[in-house]
């Protein structure tokens, strides 16, 4: 990026206060998309908008800006600078043609371009979120200024011509389709979207007949490449788009309000999913080319319903700025997980949030750069590393437990009002609670400071005082809960929650008593528990508030021997996360975590929750053991994960799960390679597993990392598998091998290969950090920081962040020394004094990153 490229607030609010934007028509010509040779595509952008200015600017990020003219005057274009193109003699009403050749994109940016290596097919797609709309064509790039939108699309006319409105004309000549698209109600610039390609479609329709009489239809098509057809589950995904569709419109009251609902899976995608209204994009891994898990599917039908949460939270009201990124994501968010949970066969949606989702703000929440749920976002660098656990994870789990203290109903209510009052306007979030004040009649004035204002963790730690009969004689819930960007200073965070007492018998916890109450101040005193005799006191039981759950010194025996004879996932969740938390804390020695997770687990019954553990434990063992106990750990992790893949039930789940977990742990311990070598050869599979293509793979992979295979192998697999999965897959398990020559290989790649895609490099990244390889890439540290500004100015956000992020060097603690005085944080200390006006993106990056290395070594340190 140059510096032209950032945007910030304030000069965005400022051409929002001075310019009225009416209505935009887009017209793109993609005709040349299927030849390589053809690096650009024009694209013209005519606006109309009132102005009380005499100059303000257009942003197009283009290979040139051919021509413009402002009511009918060519205007000079020769001082477009790359990002920004300067309108200068503006009158009270314009209009604004600009015609420019921009750039098909590999990097998942803008309108990515992507070809089939299998059929040679061509497809396209646009991402846009936050800044890219500027890449595919000239525009107000700004959420707060909505226009309507008219797409006129040009493409070869055997394709799919996709925009969010449907249809509305076609013309044909030469081979090629031009195709009109209705114009969009008023809408940001970065939920527009196109996609164009012989894409495969399935249809449906949805429709409701409401009690007030009135009626609606929705066409619904869901899209994938052809050559993924074997693996399209559309009938899943049609399913959950008819439930999530009862059950937004029972419970918005507000029509769907974008005529048609496409969802388009789409290669090398960067992220999940994106809510463009009418076009939804996810990513093609949603549609698993292997066996997948239940699990699996839960989390695609999850983000399904994140996604159509957000057709009216996000786009029907959308953030006037960045800083209000939380006001749709953590909603959605929310959404995601209560719909499928209520309305679809994935009713344990909870389970998930509790182990998984919550651990993405946990972490994000006790790094350097956490910030409140409302946070300050000054430009949109800053705003494209927002995309975090905060902004999704925890801000969900805040309006969970707001949920929980104004009750259900109300907080339906509330959203109703807010849909009503600002429909296809821009919010902030004084605007959402008003409305929910209002609806519950609650005055919210003090929880949305305590819980959206402040940053940081509450720690609940319940202290029980216990008679000669081992009977509660007191229970007091202490809450240490501080804001660390107000130097620790106390904050008083209410807490709506539950709290579960537990009785060991026969080995078993039962749960026998639940209380329901309020912690609000540093001590909380439970009288209702007085009398009871507990063997594990779980505070947060049911999920309900967001807060590390600390266990007293007796209660945390029996979670690390009898967590898995809980009978509730839910619970079980929250213990697992628990126990994780104090580790990552290194409150807990990471030996007892690992060493209670392993003689656990093989008992562990609910899939998904076995398979966030192994994650855990993977972190634990590679990254929080101290290395003169890592082979141990590793050895015993192998172990349990190939006794309880013969014990698992025969095609089930929990099957595949530790199948996985075994081929994972393979990769940095060598005792798994013959049972690897068994899966992948046939002769020692356990009945009803299915090695499918995906699995070899990963075997491939975890057998290349220990340097067990050769590169013929490897050709011969990518022989029987030449898809774009395969190819990524091969560049994955080839990166991995160990040897200096090898990784010096991969790193020349990696960073001076600028025409590599996003998915290749990511999967080069995930190769070349192999843990089984890390003395080979001891001398990289120094190459790493040298490297960041100019990856940073040379490449793509997506791709520098990808190389800022996945090449951290890691490191372990020597014998003796502090966790500070590590080499790779004494560089990395001085690389920020040097670098004090690097980007703050790139620093935020780089903070990050070495504040996980510090915890590592701290848990190294505490072993
Ligand atoms: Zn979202």
């Amino acid at each position: 990026m140059t510096a032209e490229m950032n945007l910030t607030h304030a000069e965005c609010a400022e051409r929002a206060r001075t310019i009225s934007l009416r209505s935009q028509r887009v017209e793109l010509d993609l005709s040349g998309a299927p030849d390589p040779a053809q690096r650009t595509f024009r694209a013209v952008s005519t606006v109309t908008f009132g102005a009380t200015t005499d100059e303000t600017w257009i942003d197009i990020v283009a290979d040139s800006v051919i021509a413009a003219t402002l009511n009918g005057t060519p205007l000079d274009v020769s001082t477009y600078d790359g990002a920004r193109l300067v309108i200068a003699g503006l009158e009270a009403e314009n209009e604004l043609r600009v015609e420019a050749d921009c750039v098909y994109s590999v990097t998942g940016e803008g309108l990515h371009r992507f070809t089939d290596p299998e059929d040679d097919n061509t497809y396209l797609y646009t991402h846009f979120e936050p800044t890219d709309s500027r890449r595919l064509y000239p525009v107000f790039e700004q959420p707060d200024l909505k226009a309507e939108f008219t797409f006129v699309v040009t493409a070869p006319q055997d394709w799919e011509i996709l925009s969010g409105q449907p249809e509305v004309g076609r013309t044909t000549a030469d081979g090629c389709a031009t195709v009109t698209f209705a114009p969009t109600p008023p809408l940001s610039s970065y939920i527009t979207a196109v996609a164009a390609g012989p894409y495969h479609r399935v249809e449906s329709t949805w429709s409701v007949e409401r009690a007030d009489g009135s009626r609606q239809e929705i066409p619904l098509t869901v899209l994938c490449r052809r050559t993924m057809v074997p693996h399209f589950d559309a009938d899943d995904v049609l399913t959950v788009t008819h439930q999530g569709l009862d059950f937004f419109d029972r419970h918005f009251g507000f029509p769907y309000p974008w005529g048609k609902y496409d969802q388009i899976f789409v290669p090398e995608y960067n992220i999940g999913a994106m809510e463009n209204p009418g076009l939804v994009t996810f990513t093609e891994q949603y549609l698993h080319r292997g066996t997948s898990t239940r699990a699996q599917r839960q989390g695609r039908a999850s983000t399904v319903m994140h996604e159509m949460a957000h057709m009216w939270f996000g786009d029907l009201v959308t953030m006037r700025w960045w800083d209000g990124l939380w006001l749709k994501e953590s909603f959605a968010d929310l959404m995601g997980y209560h719909v499928t949970s209520a309305a679809t066969q994935y009713a344990d949606g909870w389970v998930r949030f509790a182990a998984d989702r919550k651990q993405f703000a946990y972490r994000q929440d006790q790094l350097p750069s956490t910030h409140p749920i409302v946070a300050v976002i000054d430009d949109v660098e800053a705003a494209q590393q927002n995309f975090d656990g905060i902004t999704y994870a925890k801000g969900a789990a805040a309006l969970k437990q707001l949920m929980a203290y104004v009750g259900q109903e109300p907080f339906f209510a509330g959203s109703r009002d807010y849909f009503a009052r600002h429909a296809f306007g821009n919010t902030e979030v004084g605007d959402l609670m008003e409305c929910l004040e209002r609806a519950s009649g609650r005055d919210l004035e003090t929880w949305s400071q305590a819980w959206l204002e402040t940053a940081g963790i509450s720690e609940l730690t319940p202290v029980p005082e216990v008679g000669a009969d081992g009977h509660l004689t007191r229970l007091v819930i202490e809450q240490d809960a501080r804001d660390p960007l107000r130097d620790d200073a106390p904050v008083e965070r209410p807490h709506r929650l539950v709290l579960g007492l537990y009785r060991l018998k026969d080995e078993v916890l039962t749960r026998t008593r639940t209380i329901e109450l309020d912690v609000t101040g540093a001590r909380t005193e439970v009288p209702q528990a007085v009398g009871e005799a507990v063997d594990l006191i779980l505070v947060n039981d049911d999920d309900l508030t967001y807060a590390k759950v600390r266990f007293d010194k007796v209660s945390l025996r029996h979670a690390l021997e009898h967590t898995t004879t809980i009978s509730e996932p839910l619970s079980r969740a929250i213990v697992w996360s628990s126990l994780w938390n104090a580790t990552r804390d290194a409150v807990l020695p990471v030996g007892d975590y690992v060493r209670g997770a392993l003689a656990q687990l093989s008992s562990e019954t609910h899939p998904a929750l076995a398979a966030t553990v192994l994650t855990t434990l993977t972190t634990a063992i590679e990254d929080y053991t101290p290395v003169a106990d890592r082979d141990a750990a590793r050895s015993d992790l192998v172990r349990t994960a190939t006794t309880s893949l013969a014990a698992a039930e025969s095609g089930s789940d929990l099957q595949i799960v530790w199948a996985r977990a075994l081929v994972r742990a393979t990769a940095s311990c060598r005792d798994g390679v013959a049972a690897v070598r068994g899966l992948l050869d046939g002769t020692a599979v356990p009945e009803g597993l299915r090695v499918d293509q995906e699995l070899r793979w990963a075997a491939l992979a975890a057998l290349t990392a220990q340097d067990d295979t050769t590169e013929e192998e490897l050709a011969a697999e990518l022989a029987q598998d030449a898809t774009m999965g395969g190819r990524t897959a091969h560049v994955r398990a080839s990166s991995g091998r160990p040897g200096a020559d090898a990784k010096a290989r991969v790193w020349e790649a990696m960073t001076t290969d600028t025409s590599l895609t996003n998915d290749r490099l990511r999967a080069m990244v995930a190769g070349f950090t192999e843990p089984a390889s890390s003395h080979d890439r001891q001398g990289y540290a120094e190459a790493y920081l040298d490297s960041l500004t100019s990856w940073w100015s040379g490449r793509t956000i997506v791709m520098a962040t990808v190389l800022a992020r996945g090449l951290f060097p890691r490191g372990d603690l020597a014998s003796g020394q502090g966790p500070e005085e590590h080499e790779v944080l004494v560089r990395v200390e001085q690389w920020l004094r040097d670098h004090e006006s690097a980007p703050a993106a790139l620093r935020r990056i780089v903070i990050e990153e070495a504040d996980g290395l510090l915890r590592a070594l701290r848990a190294q340190a505490a072993a």
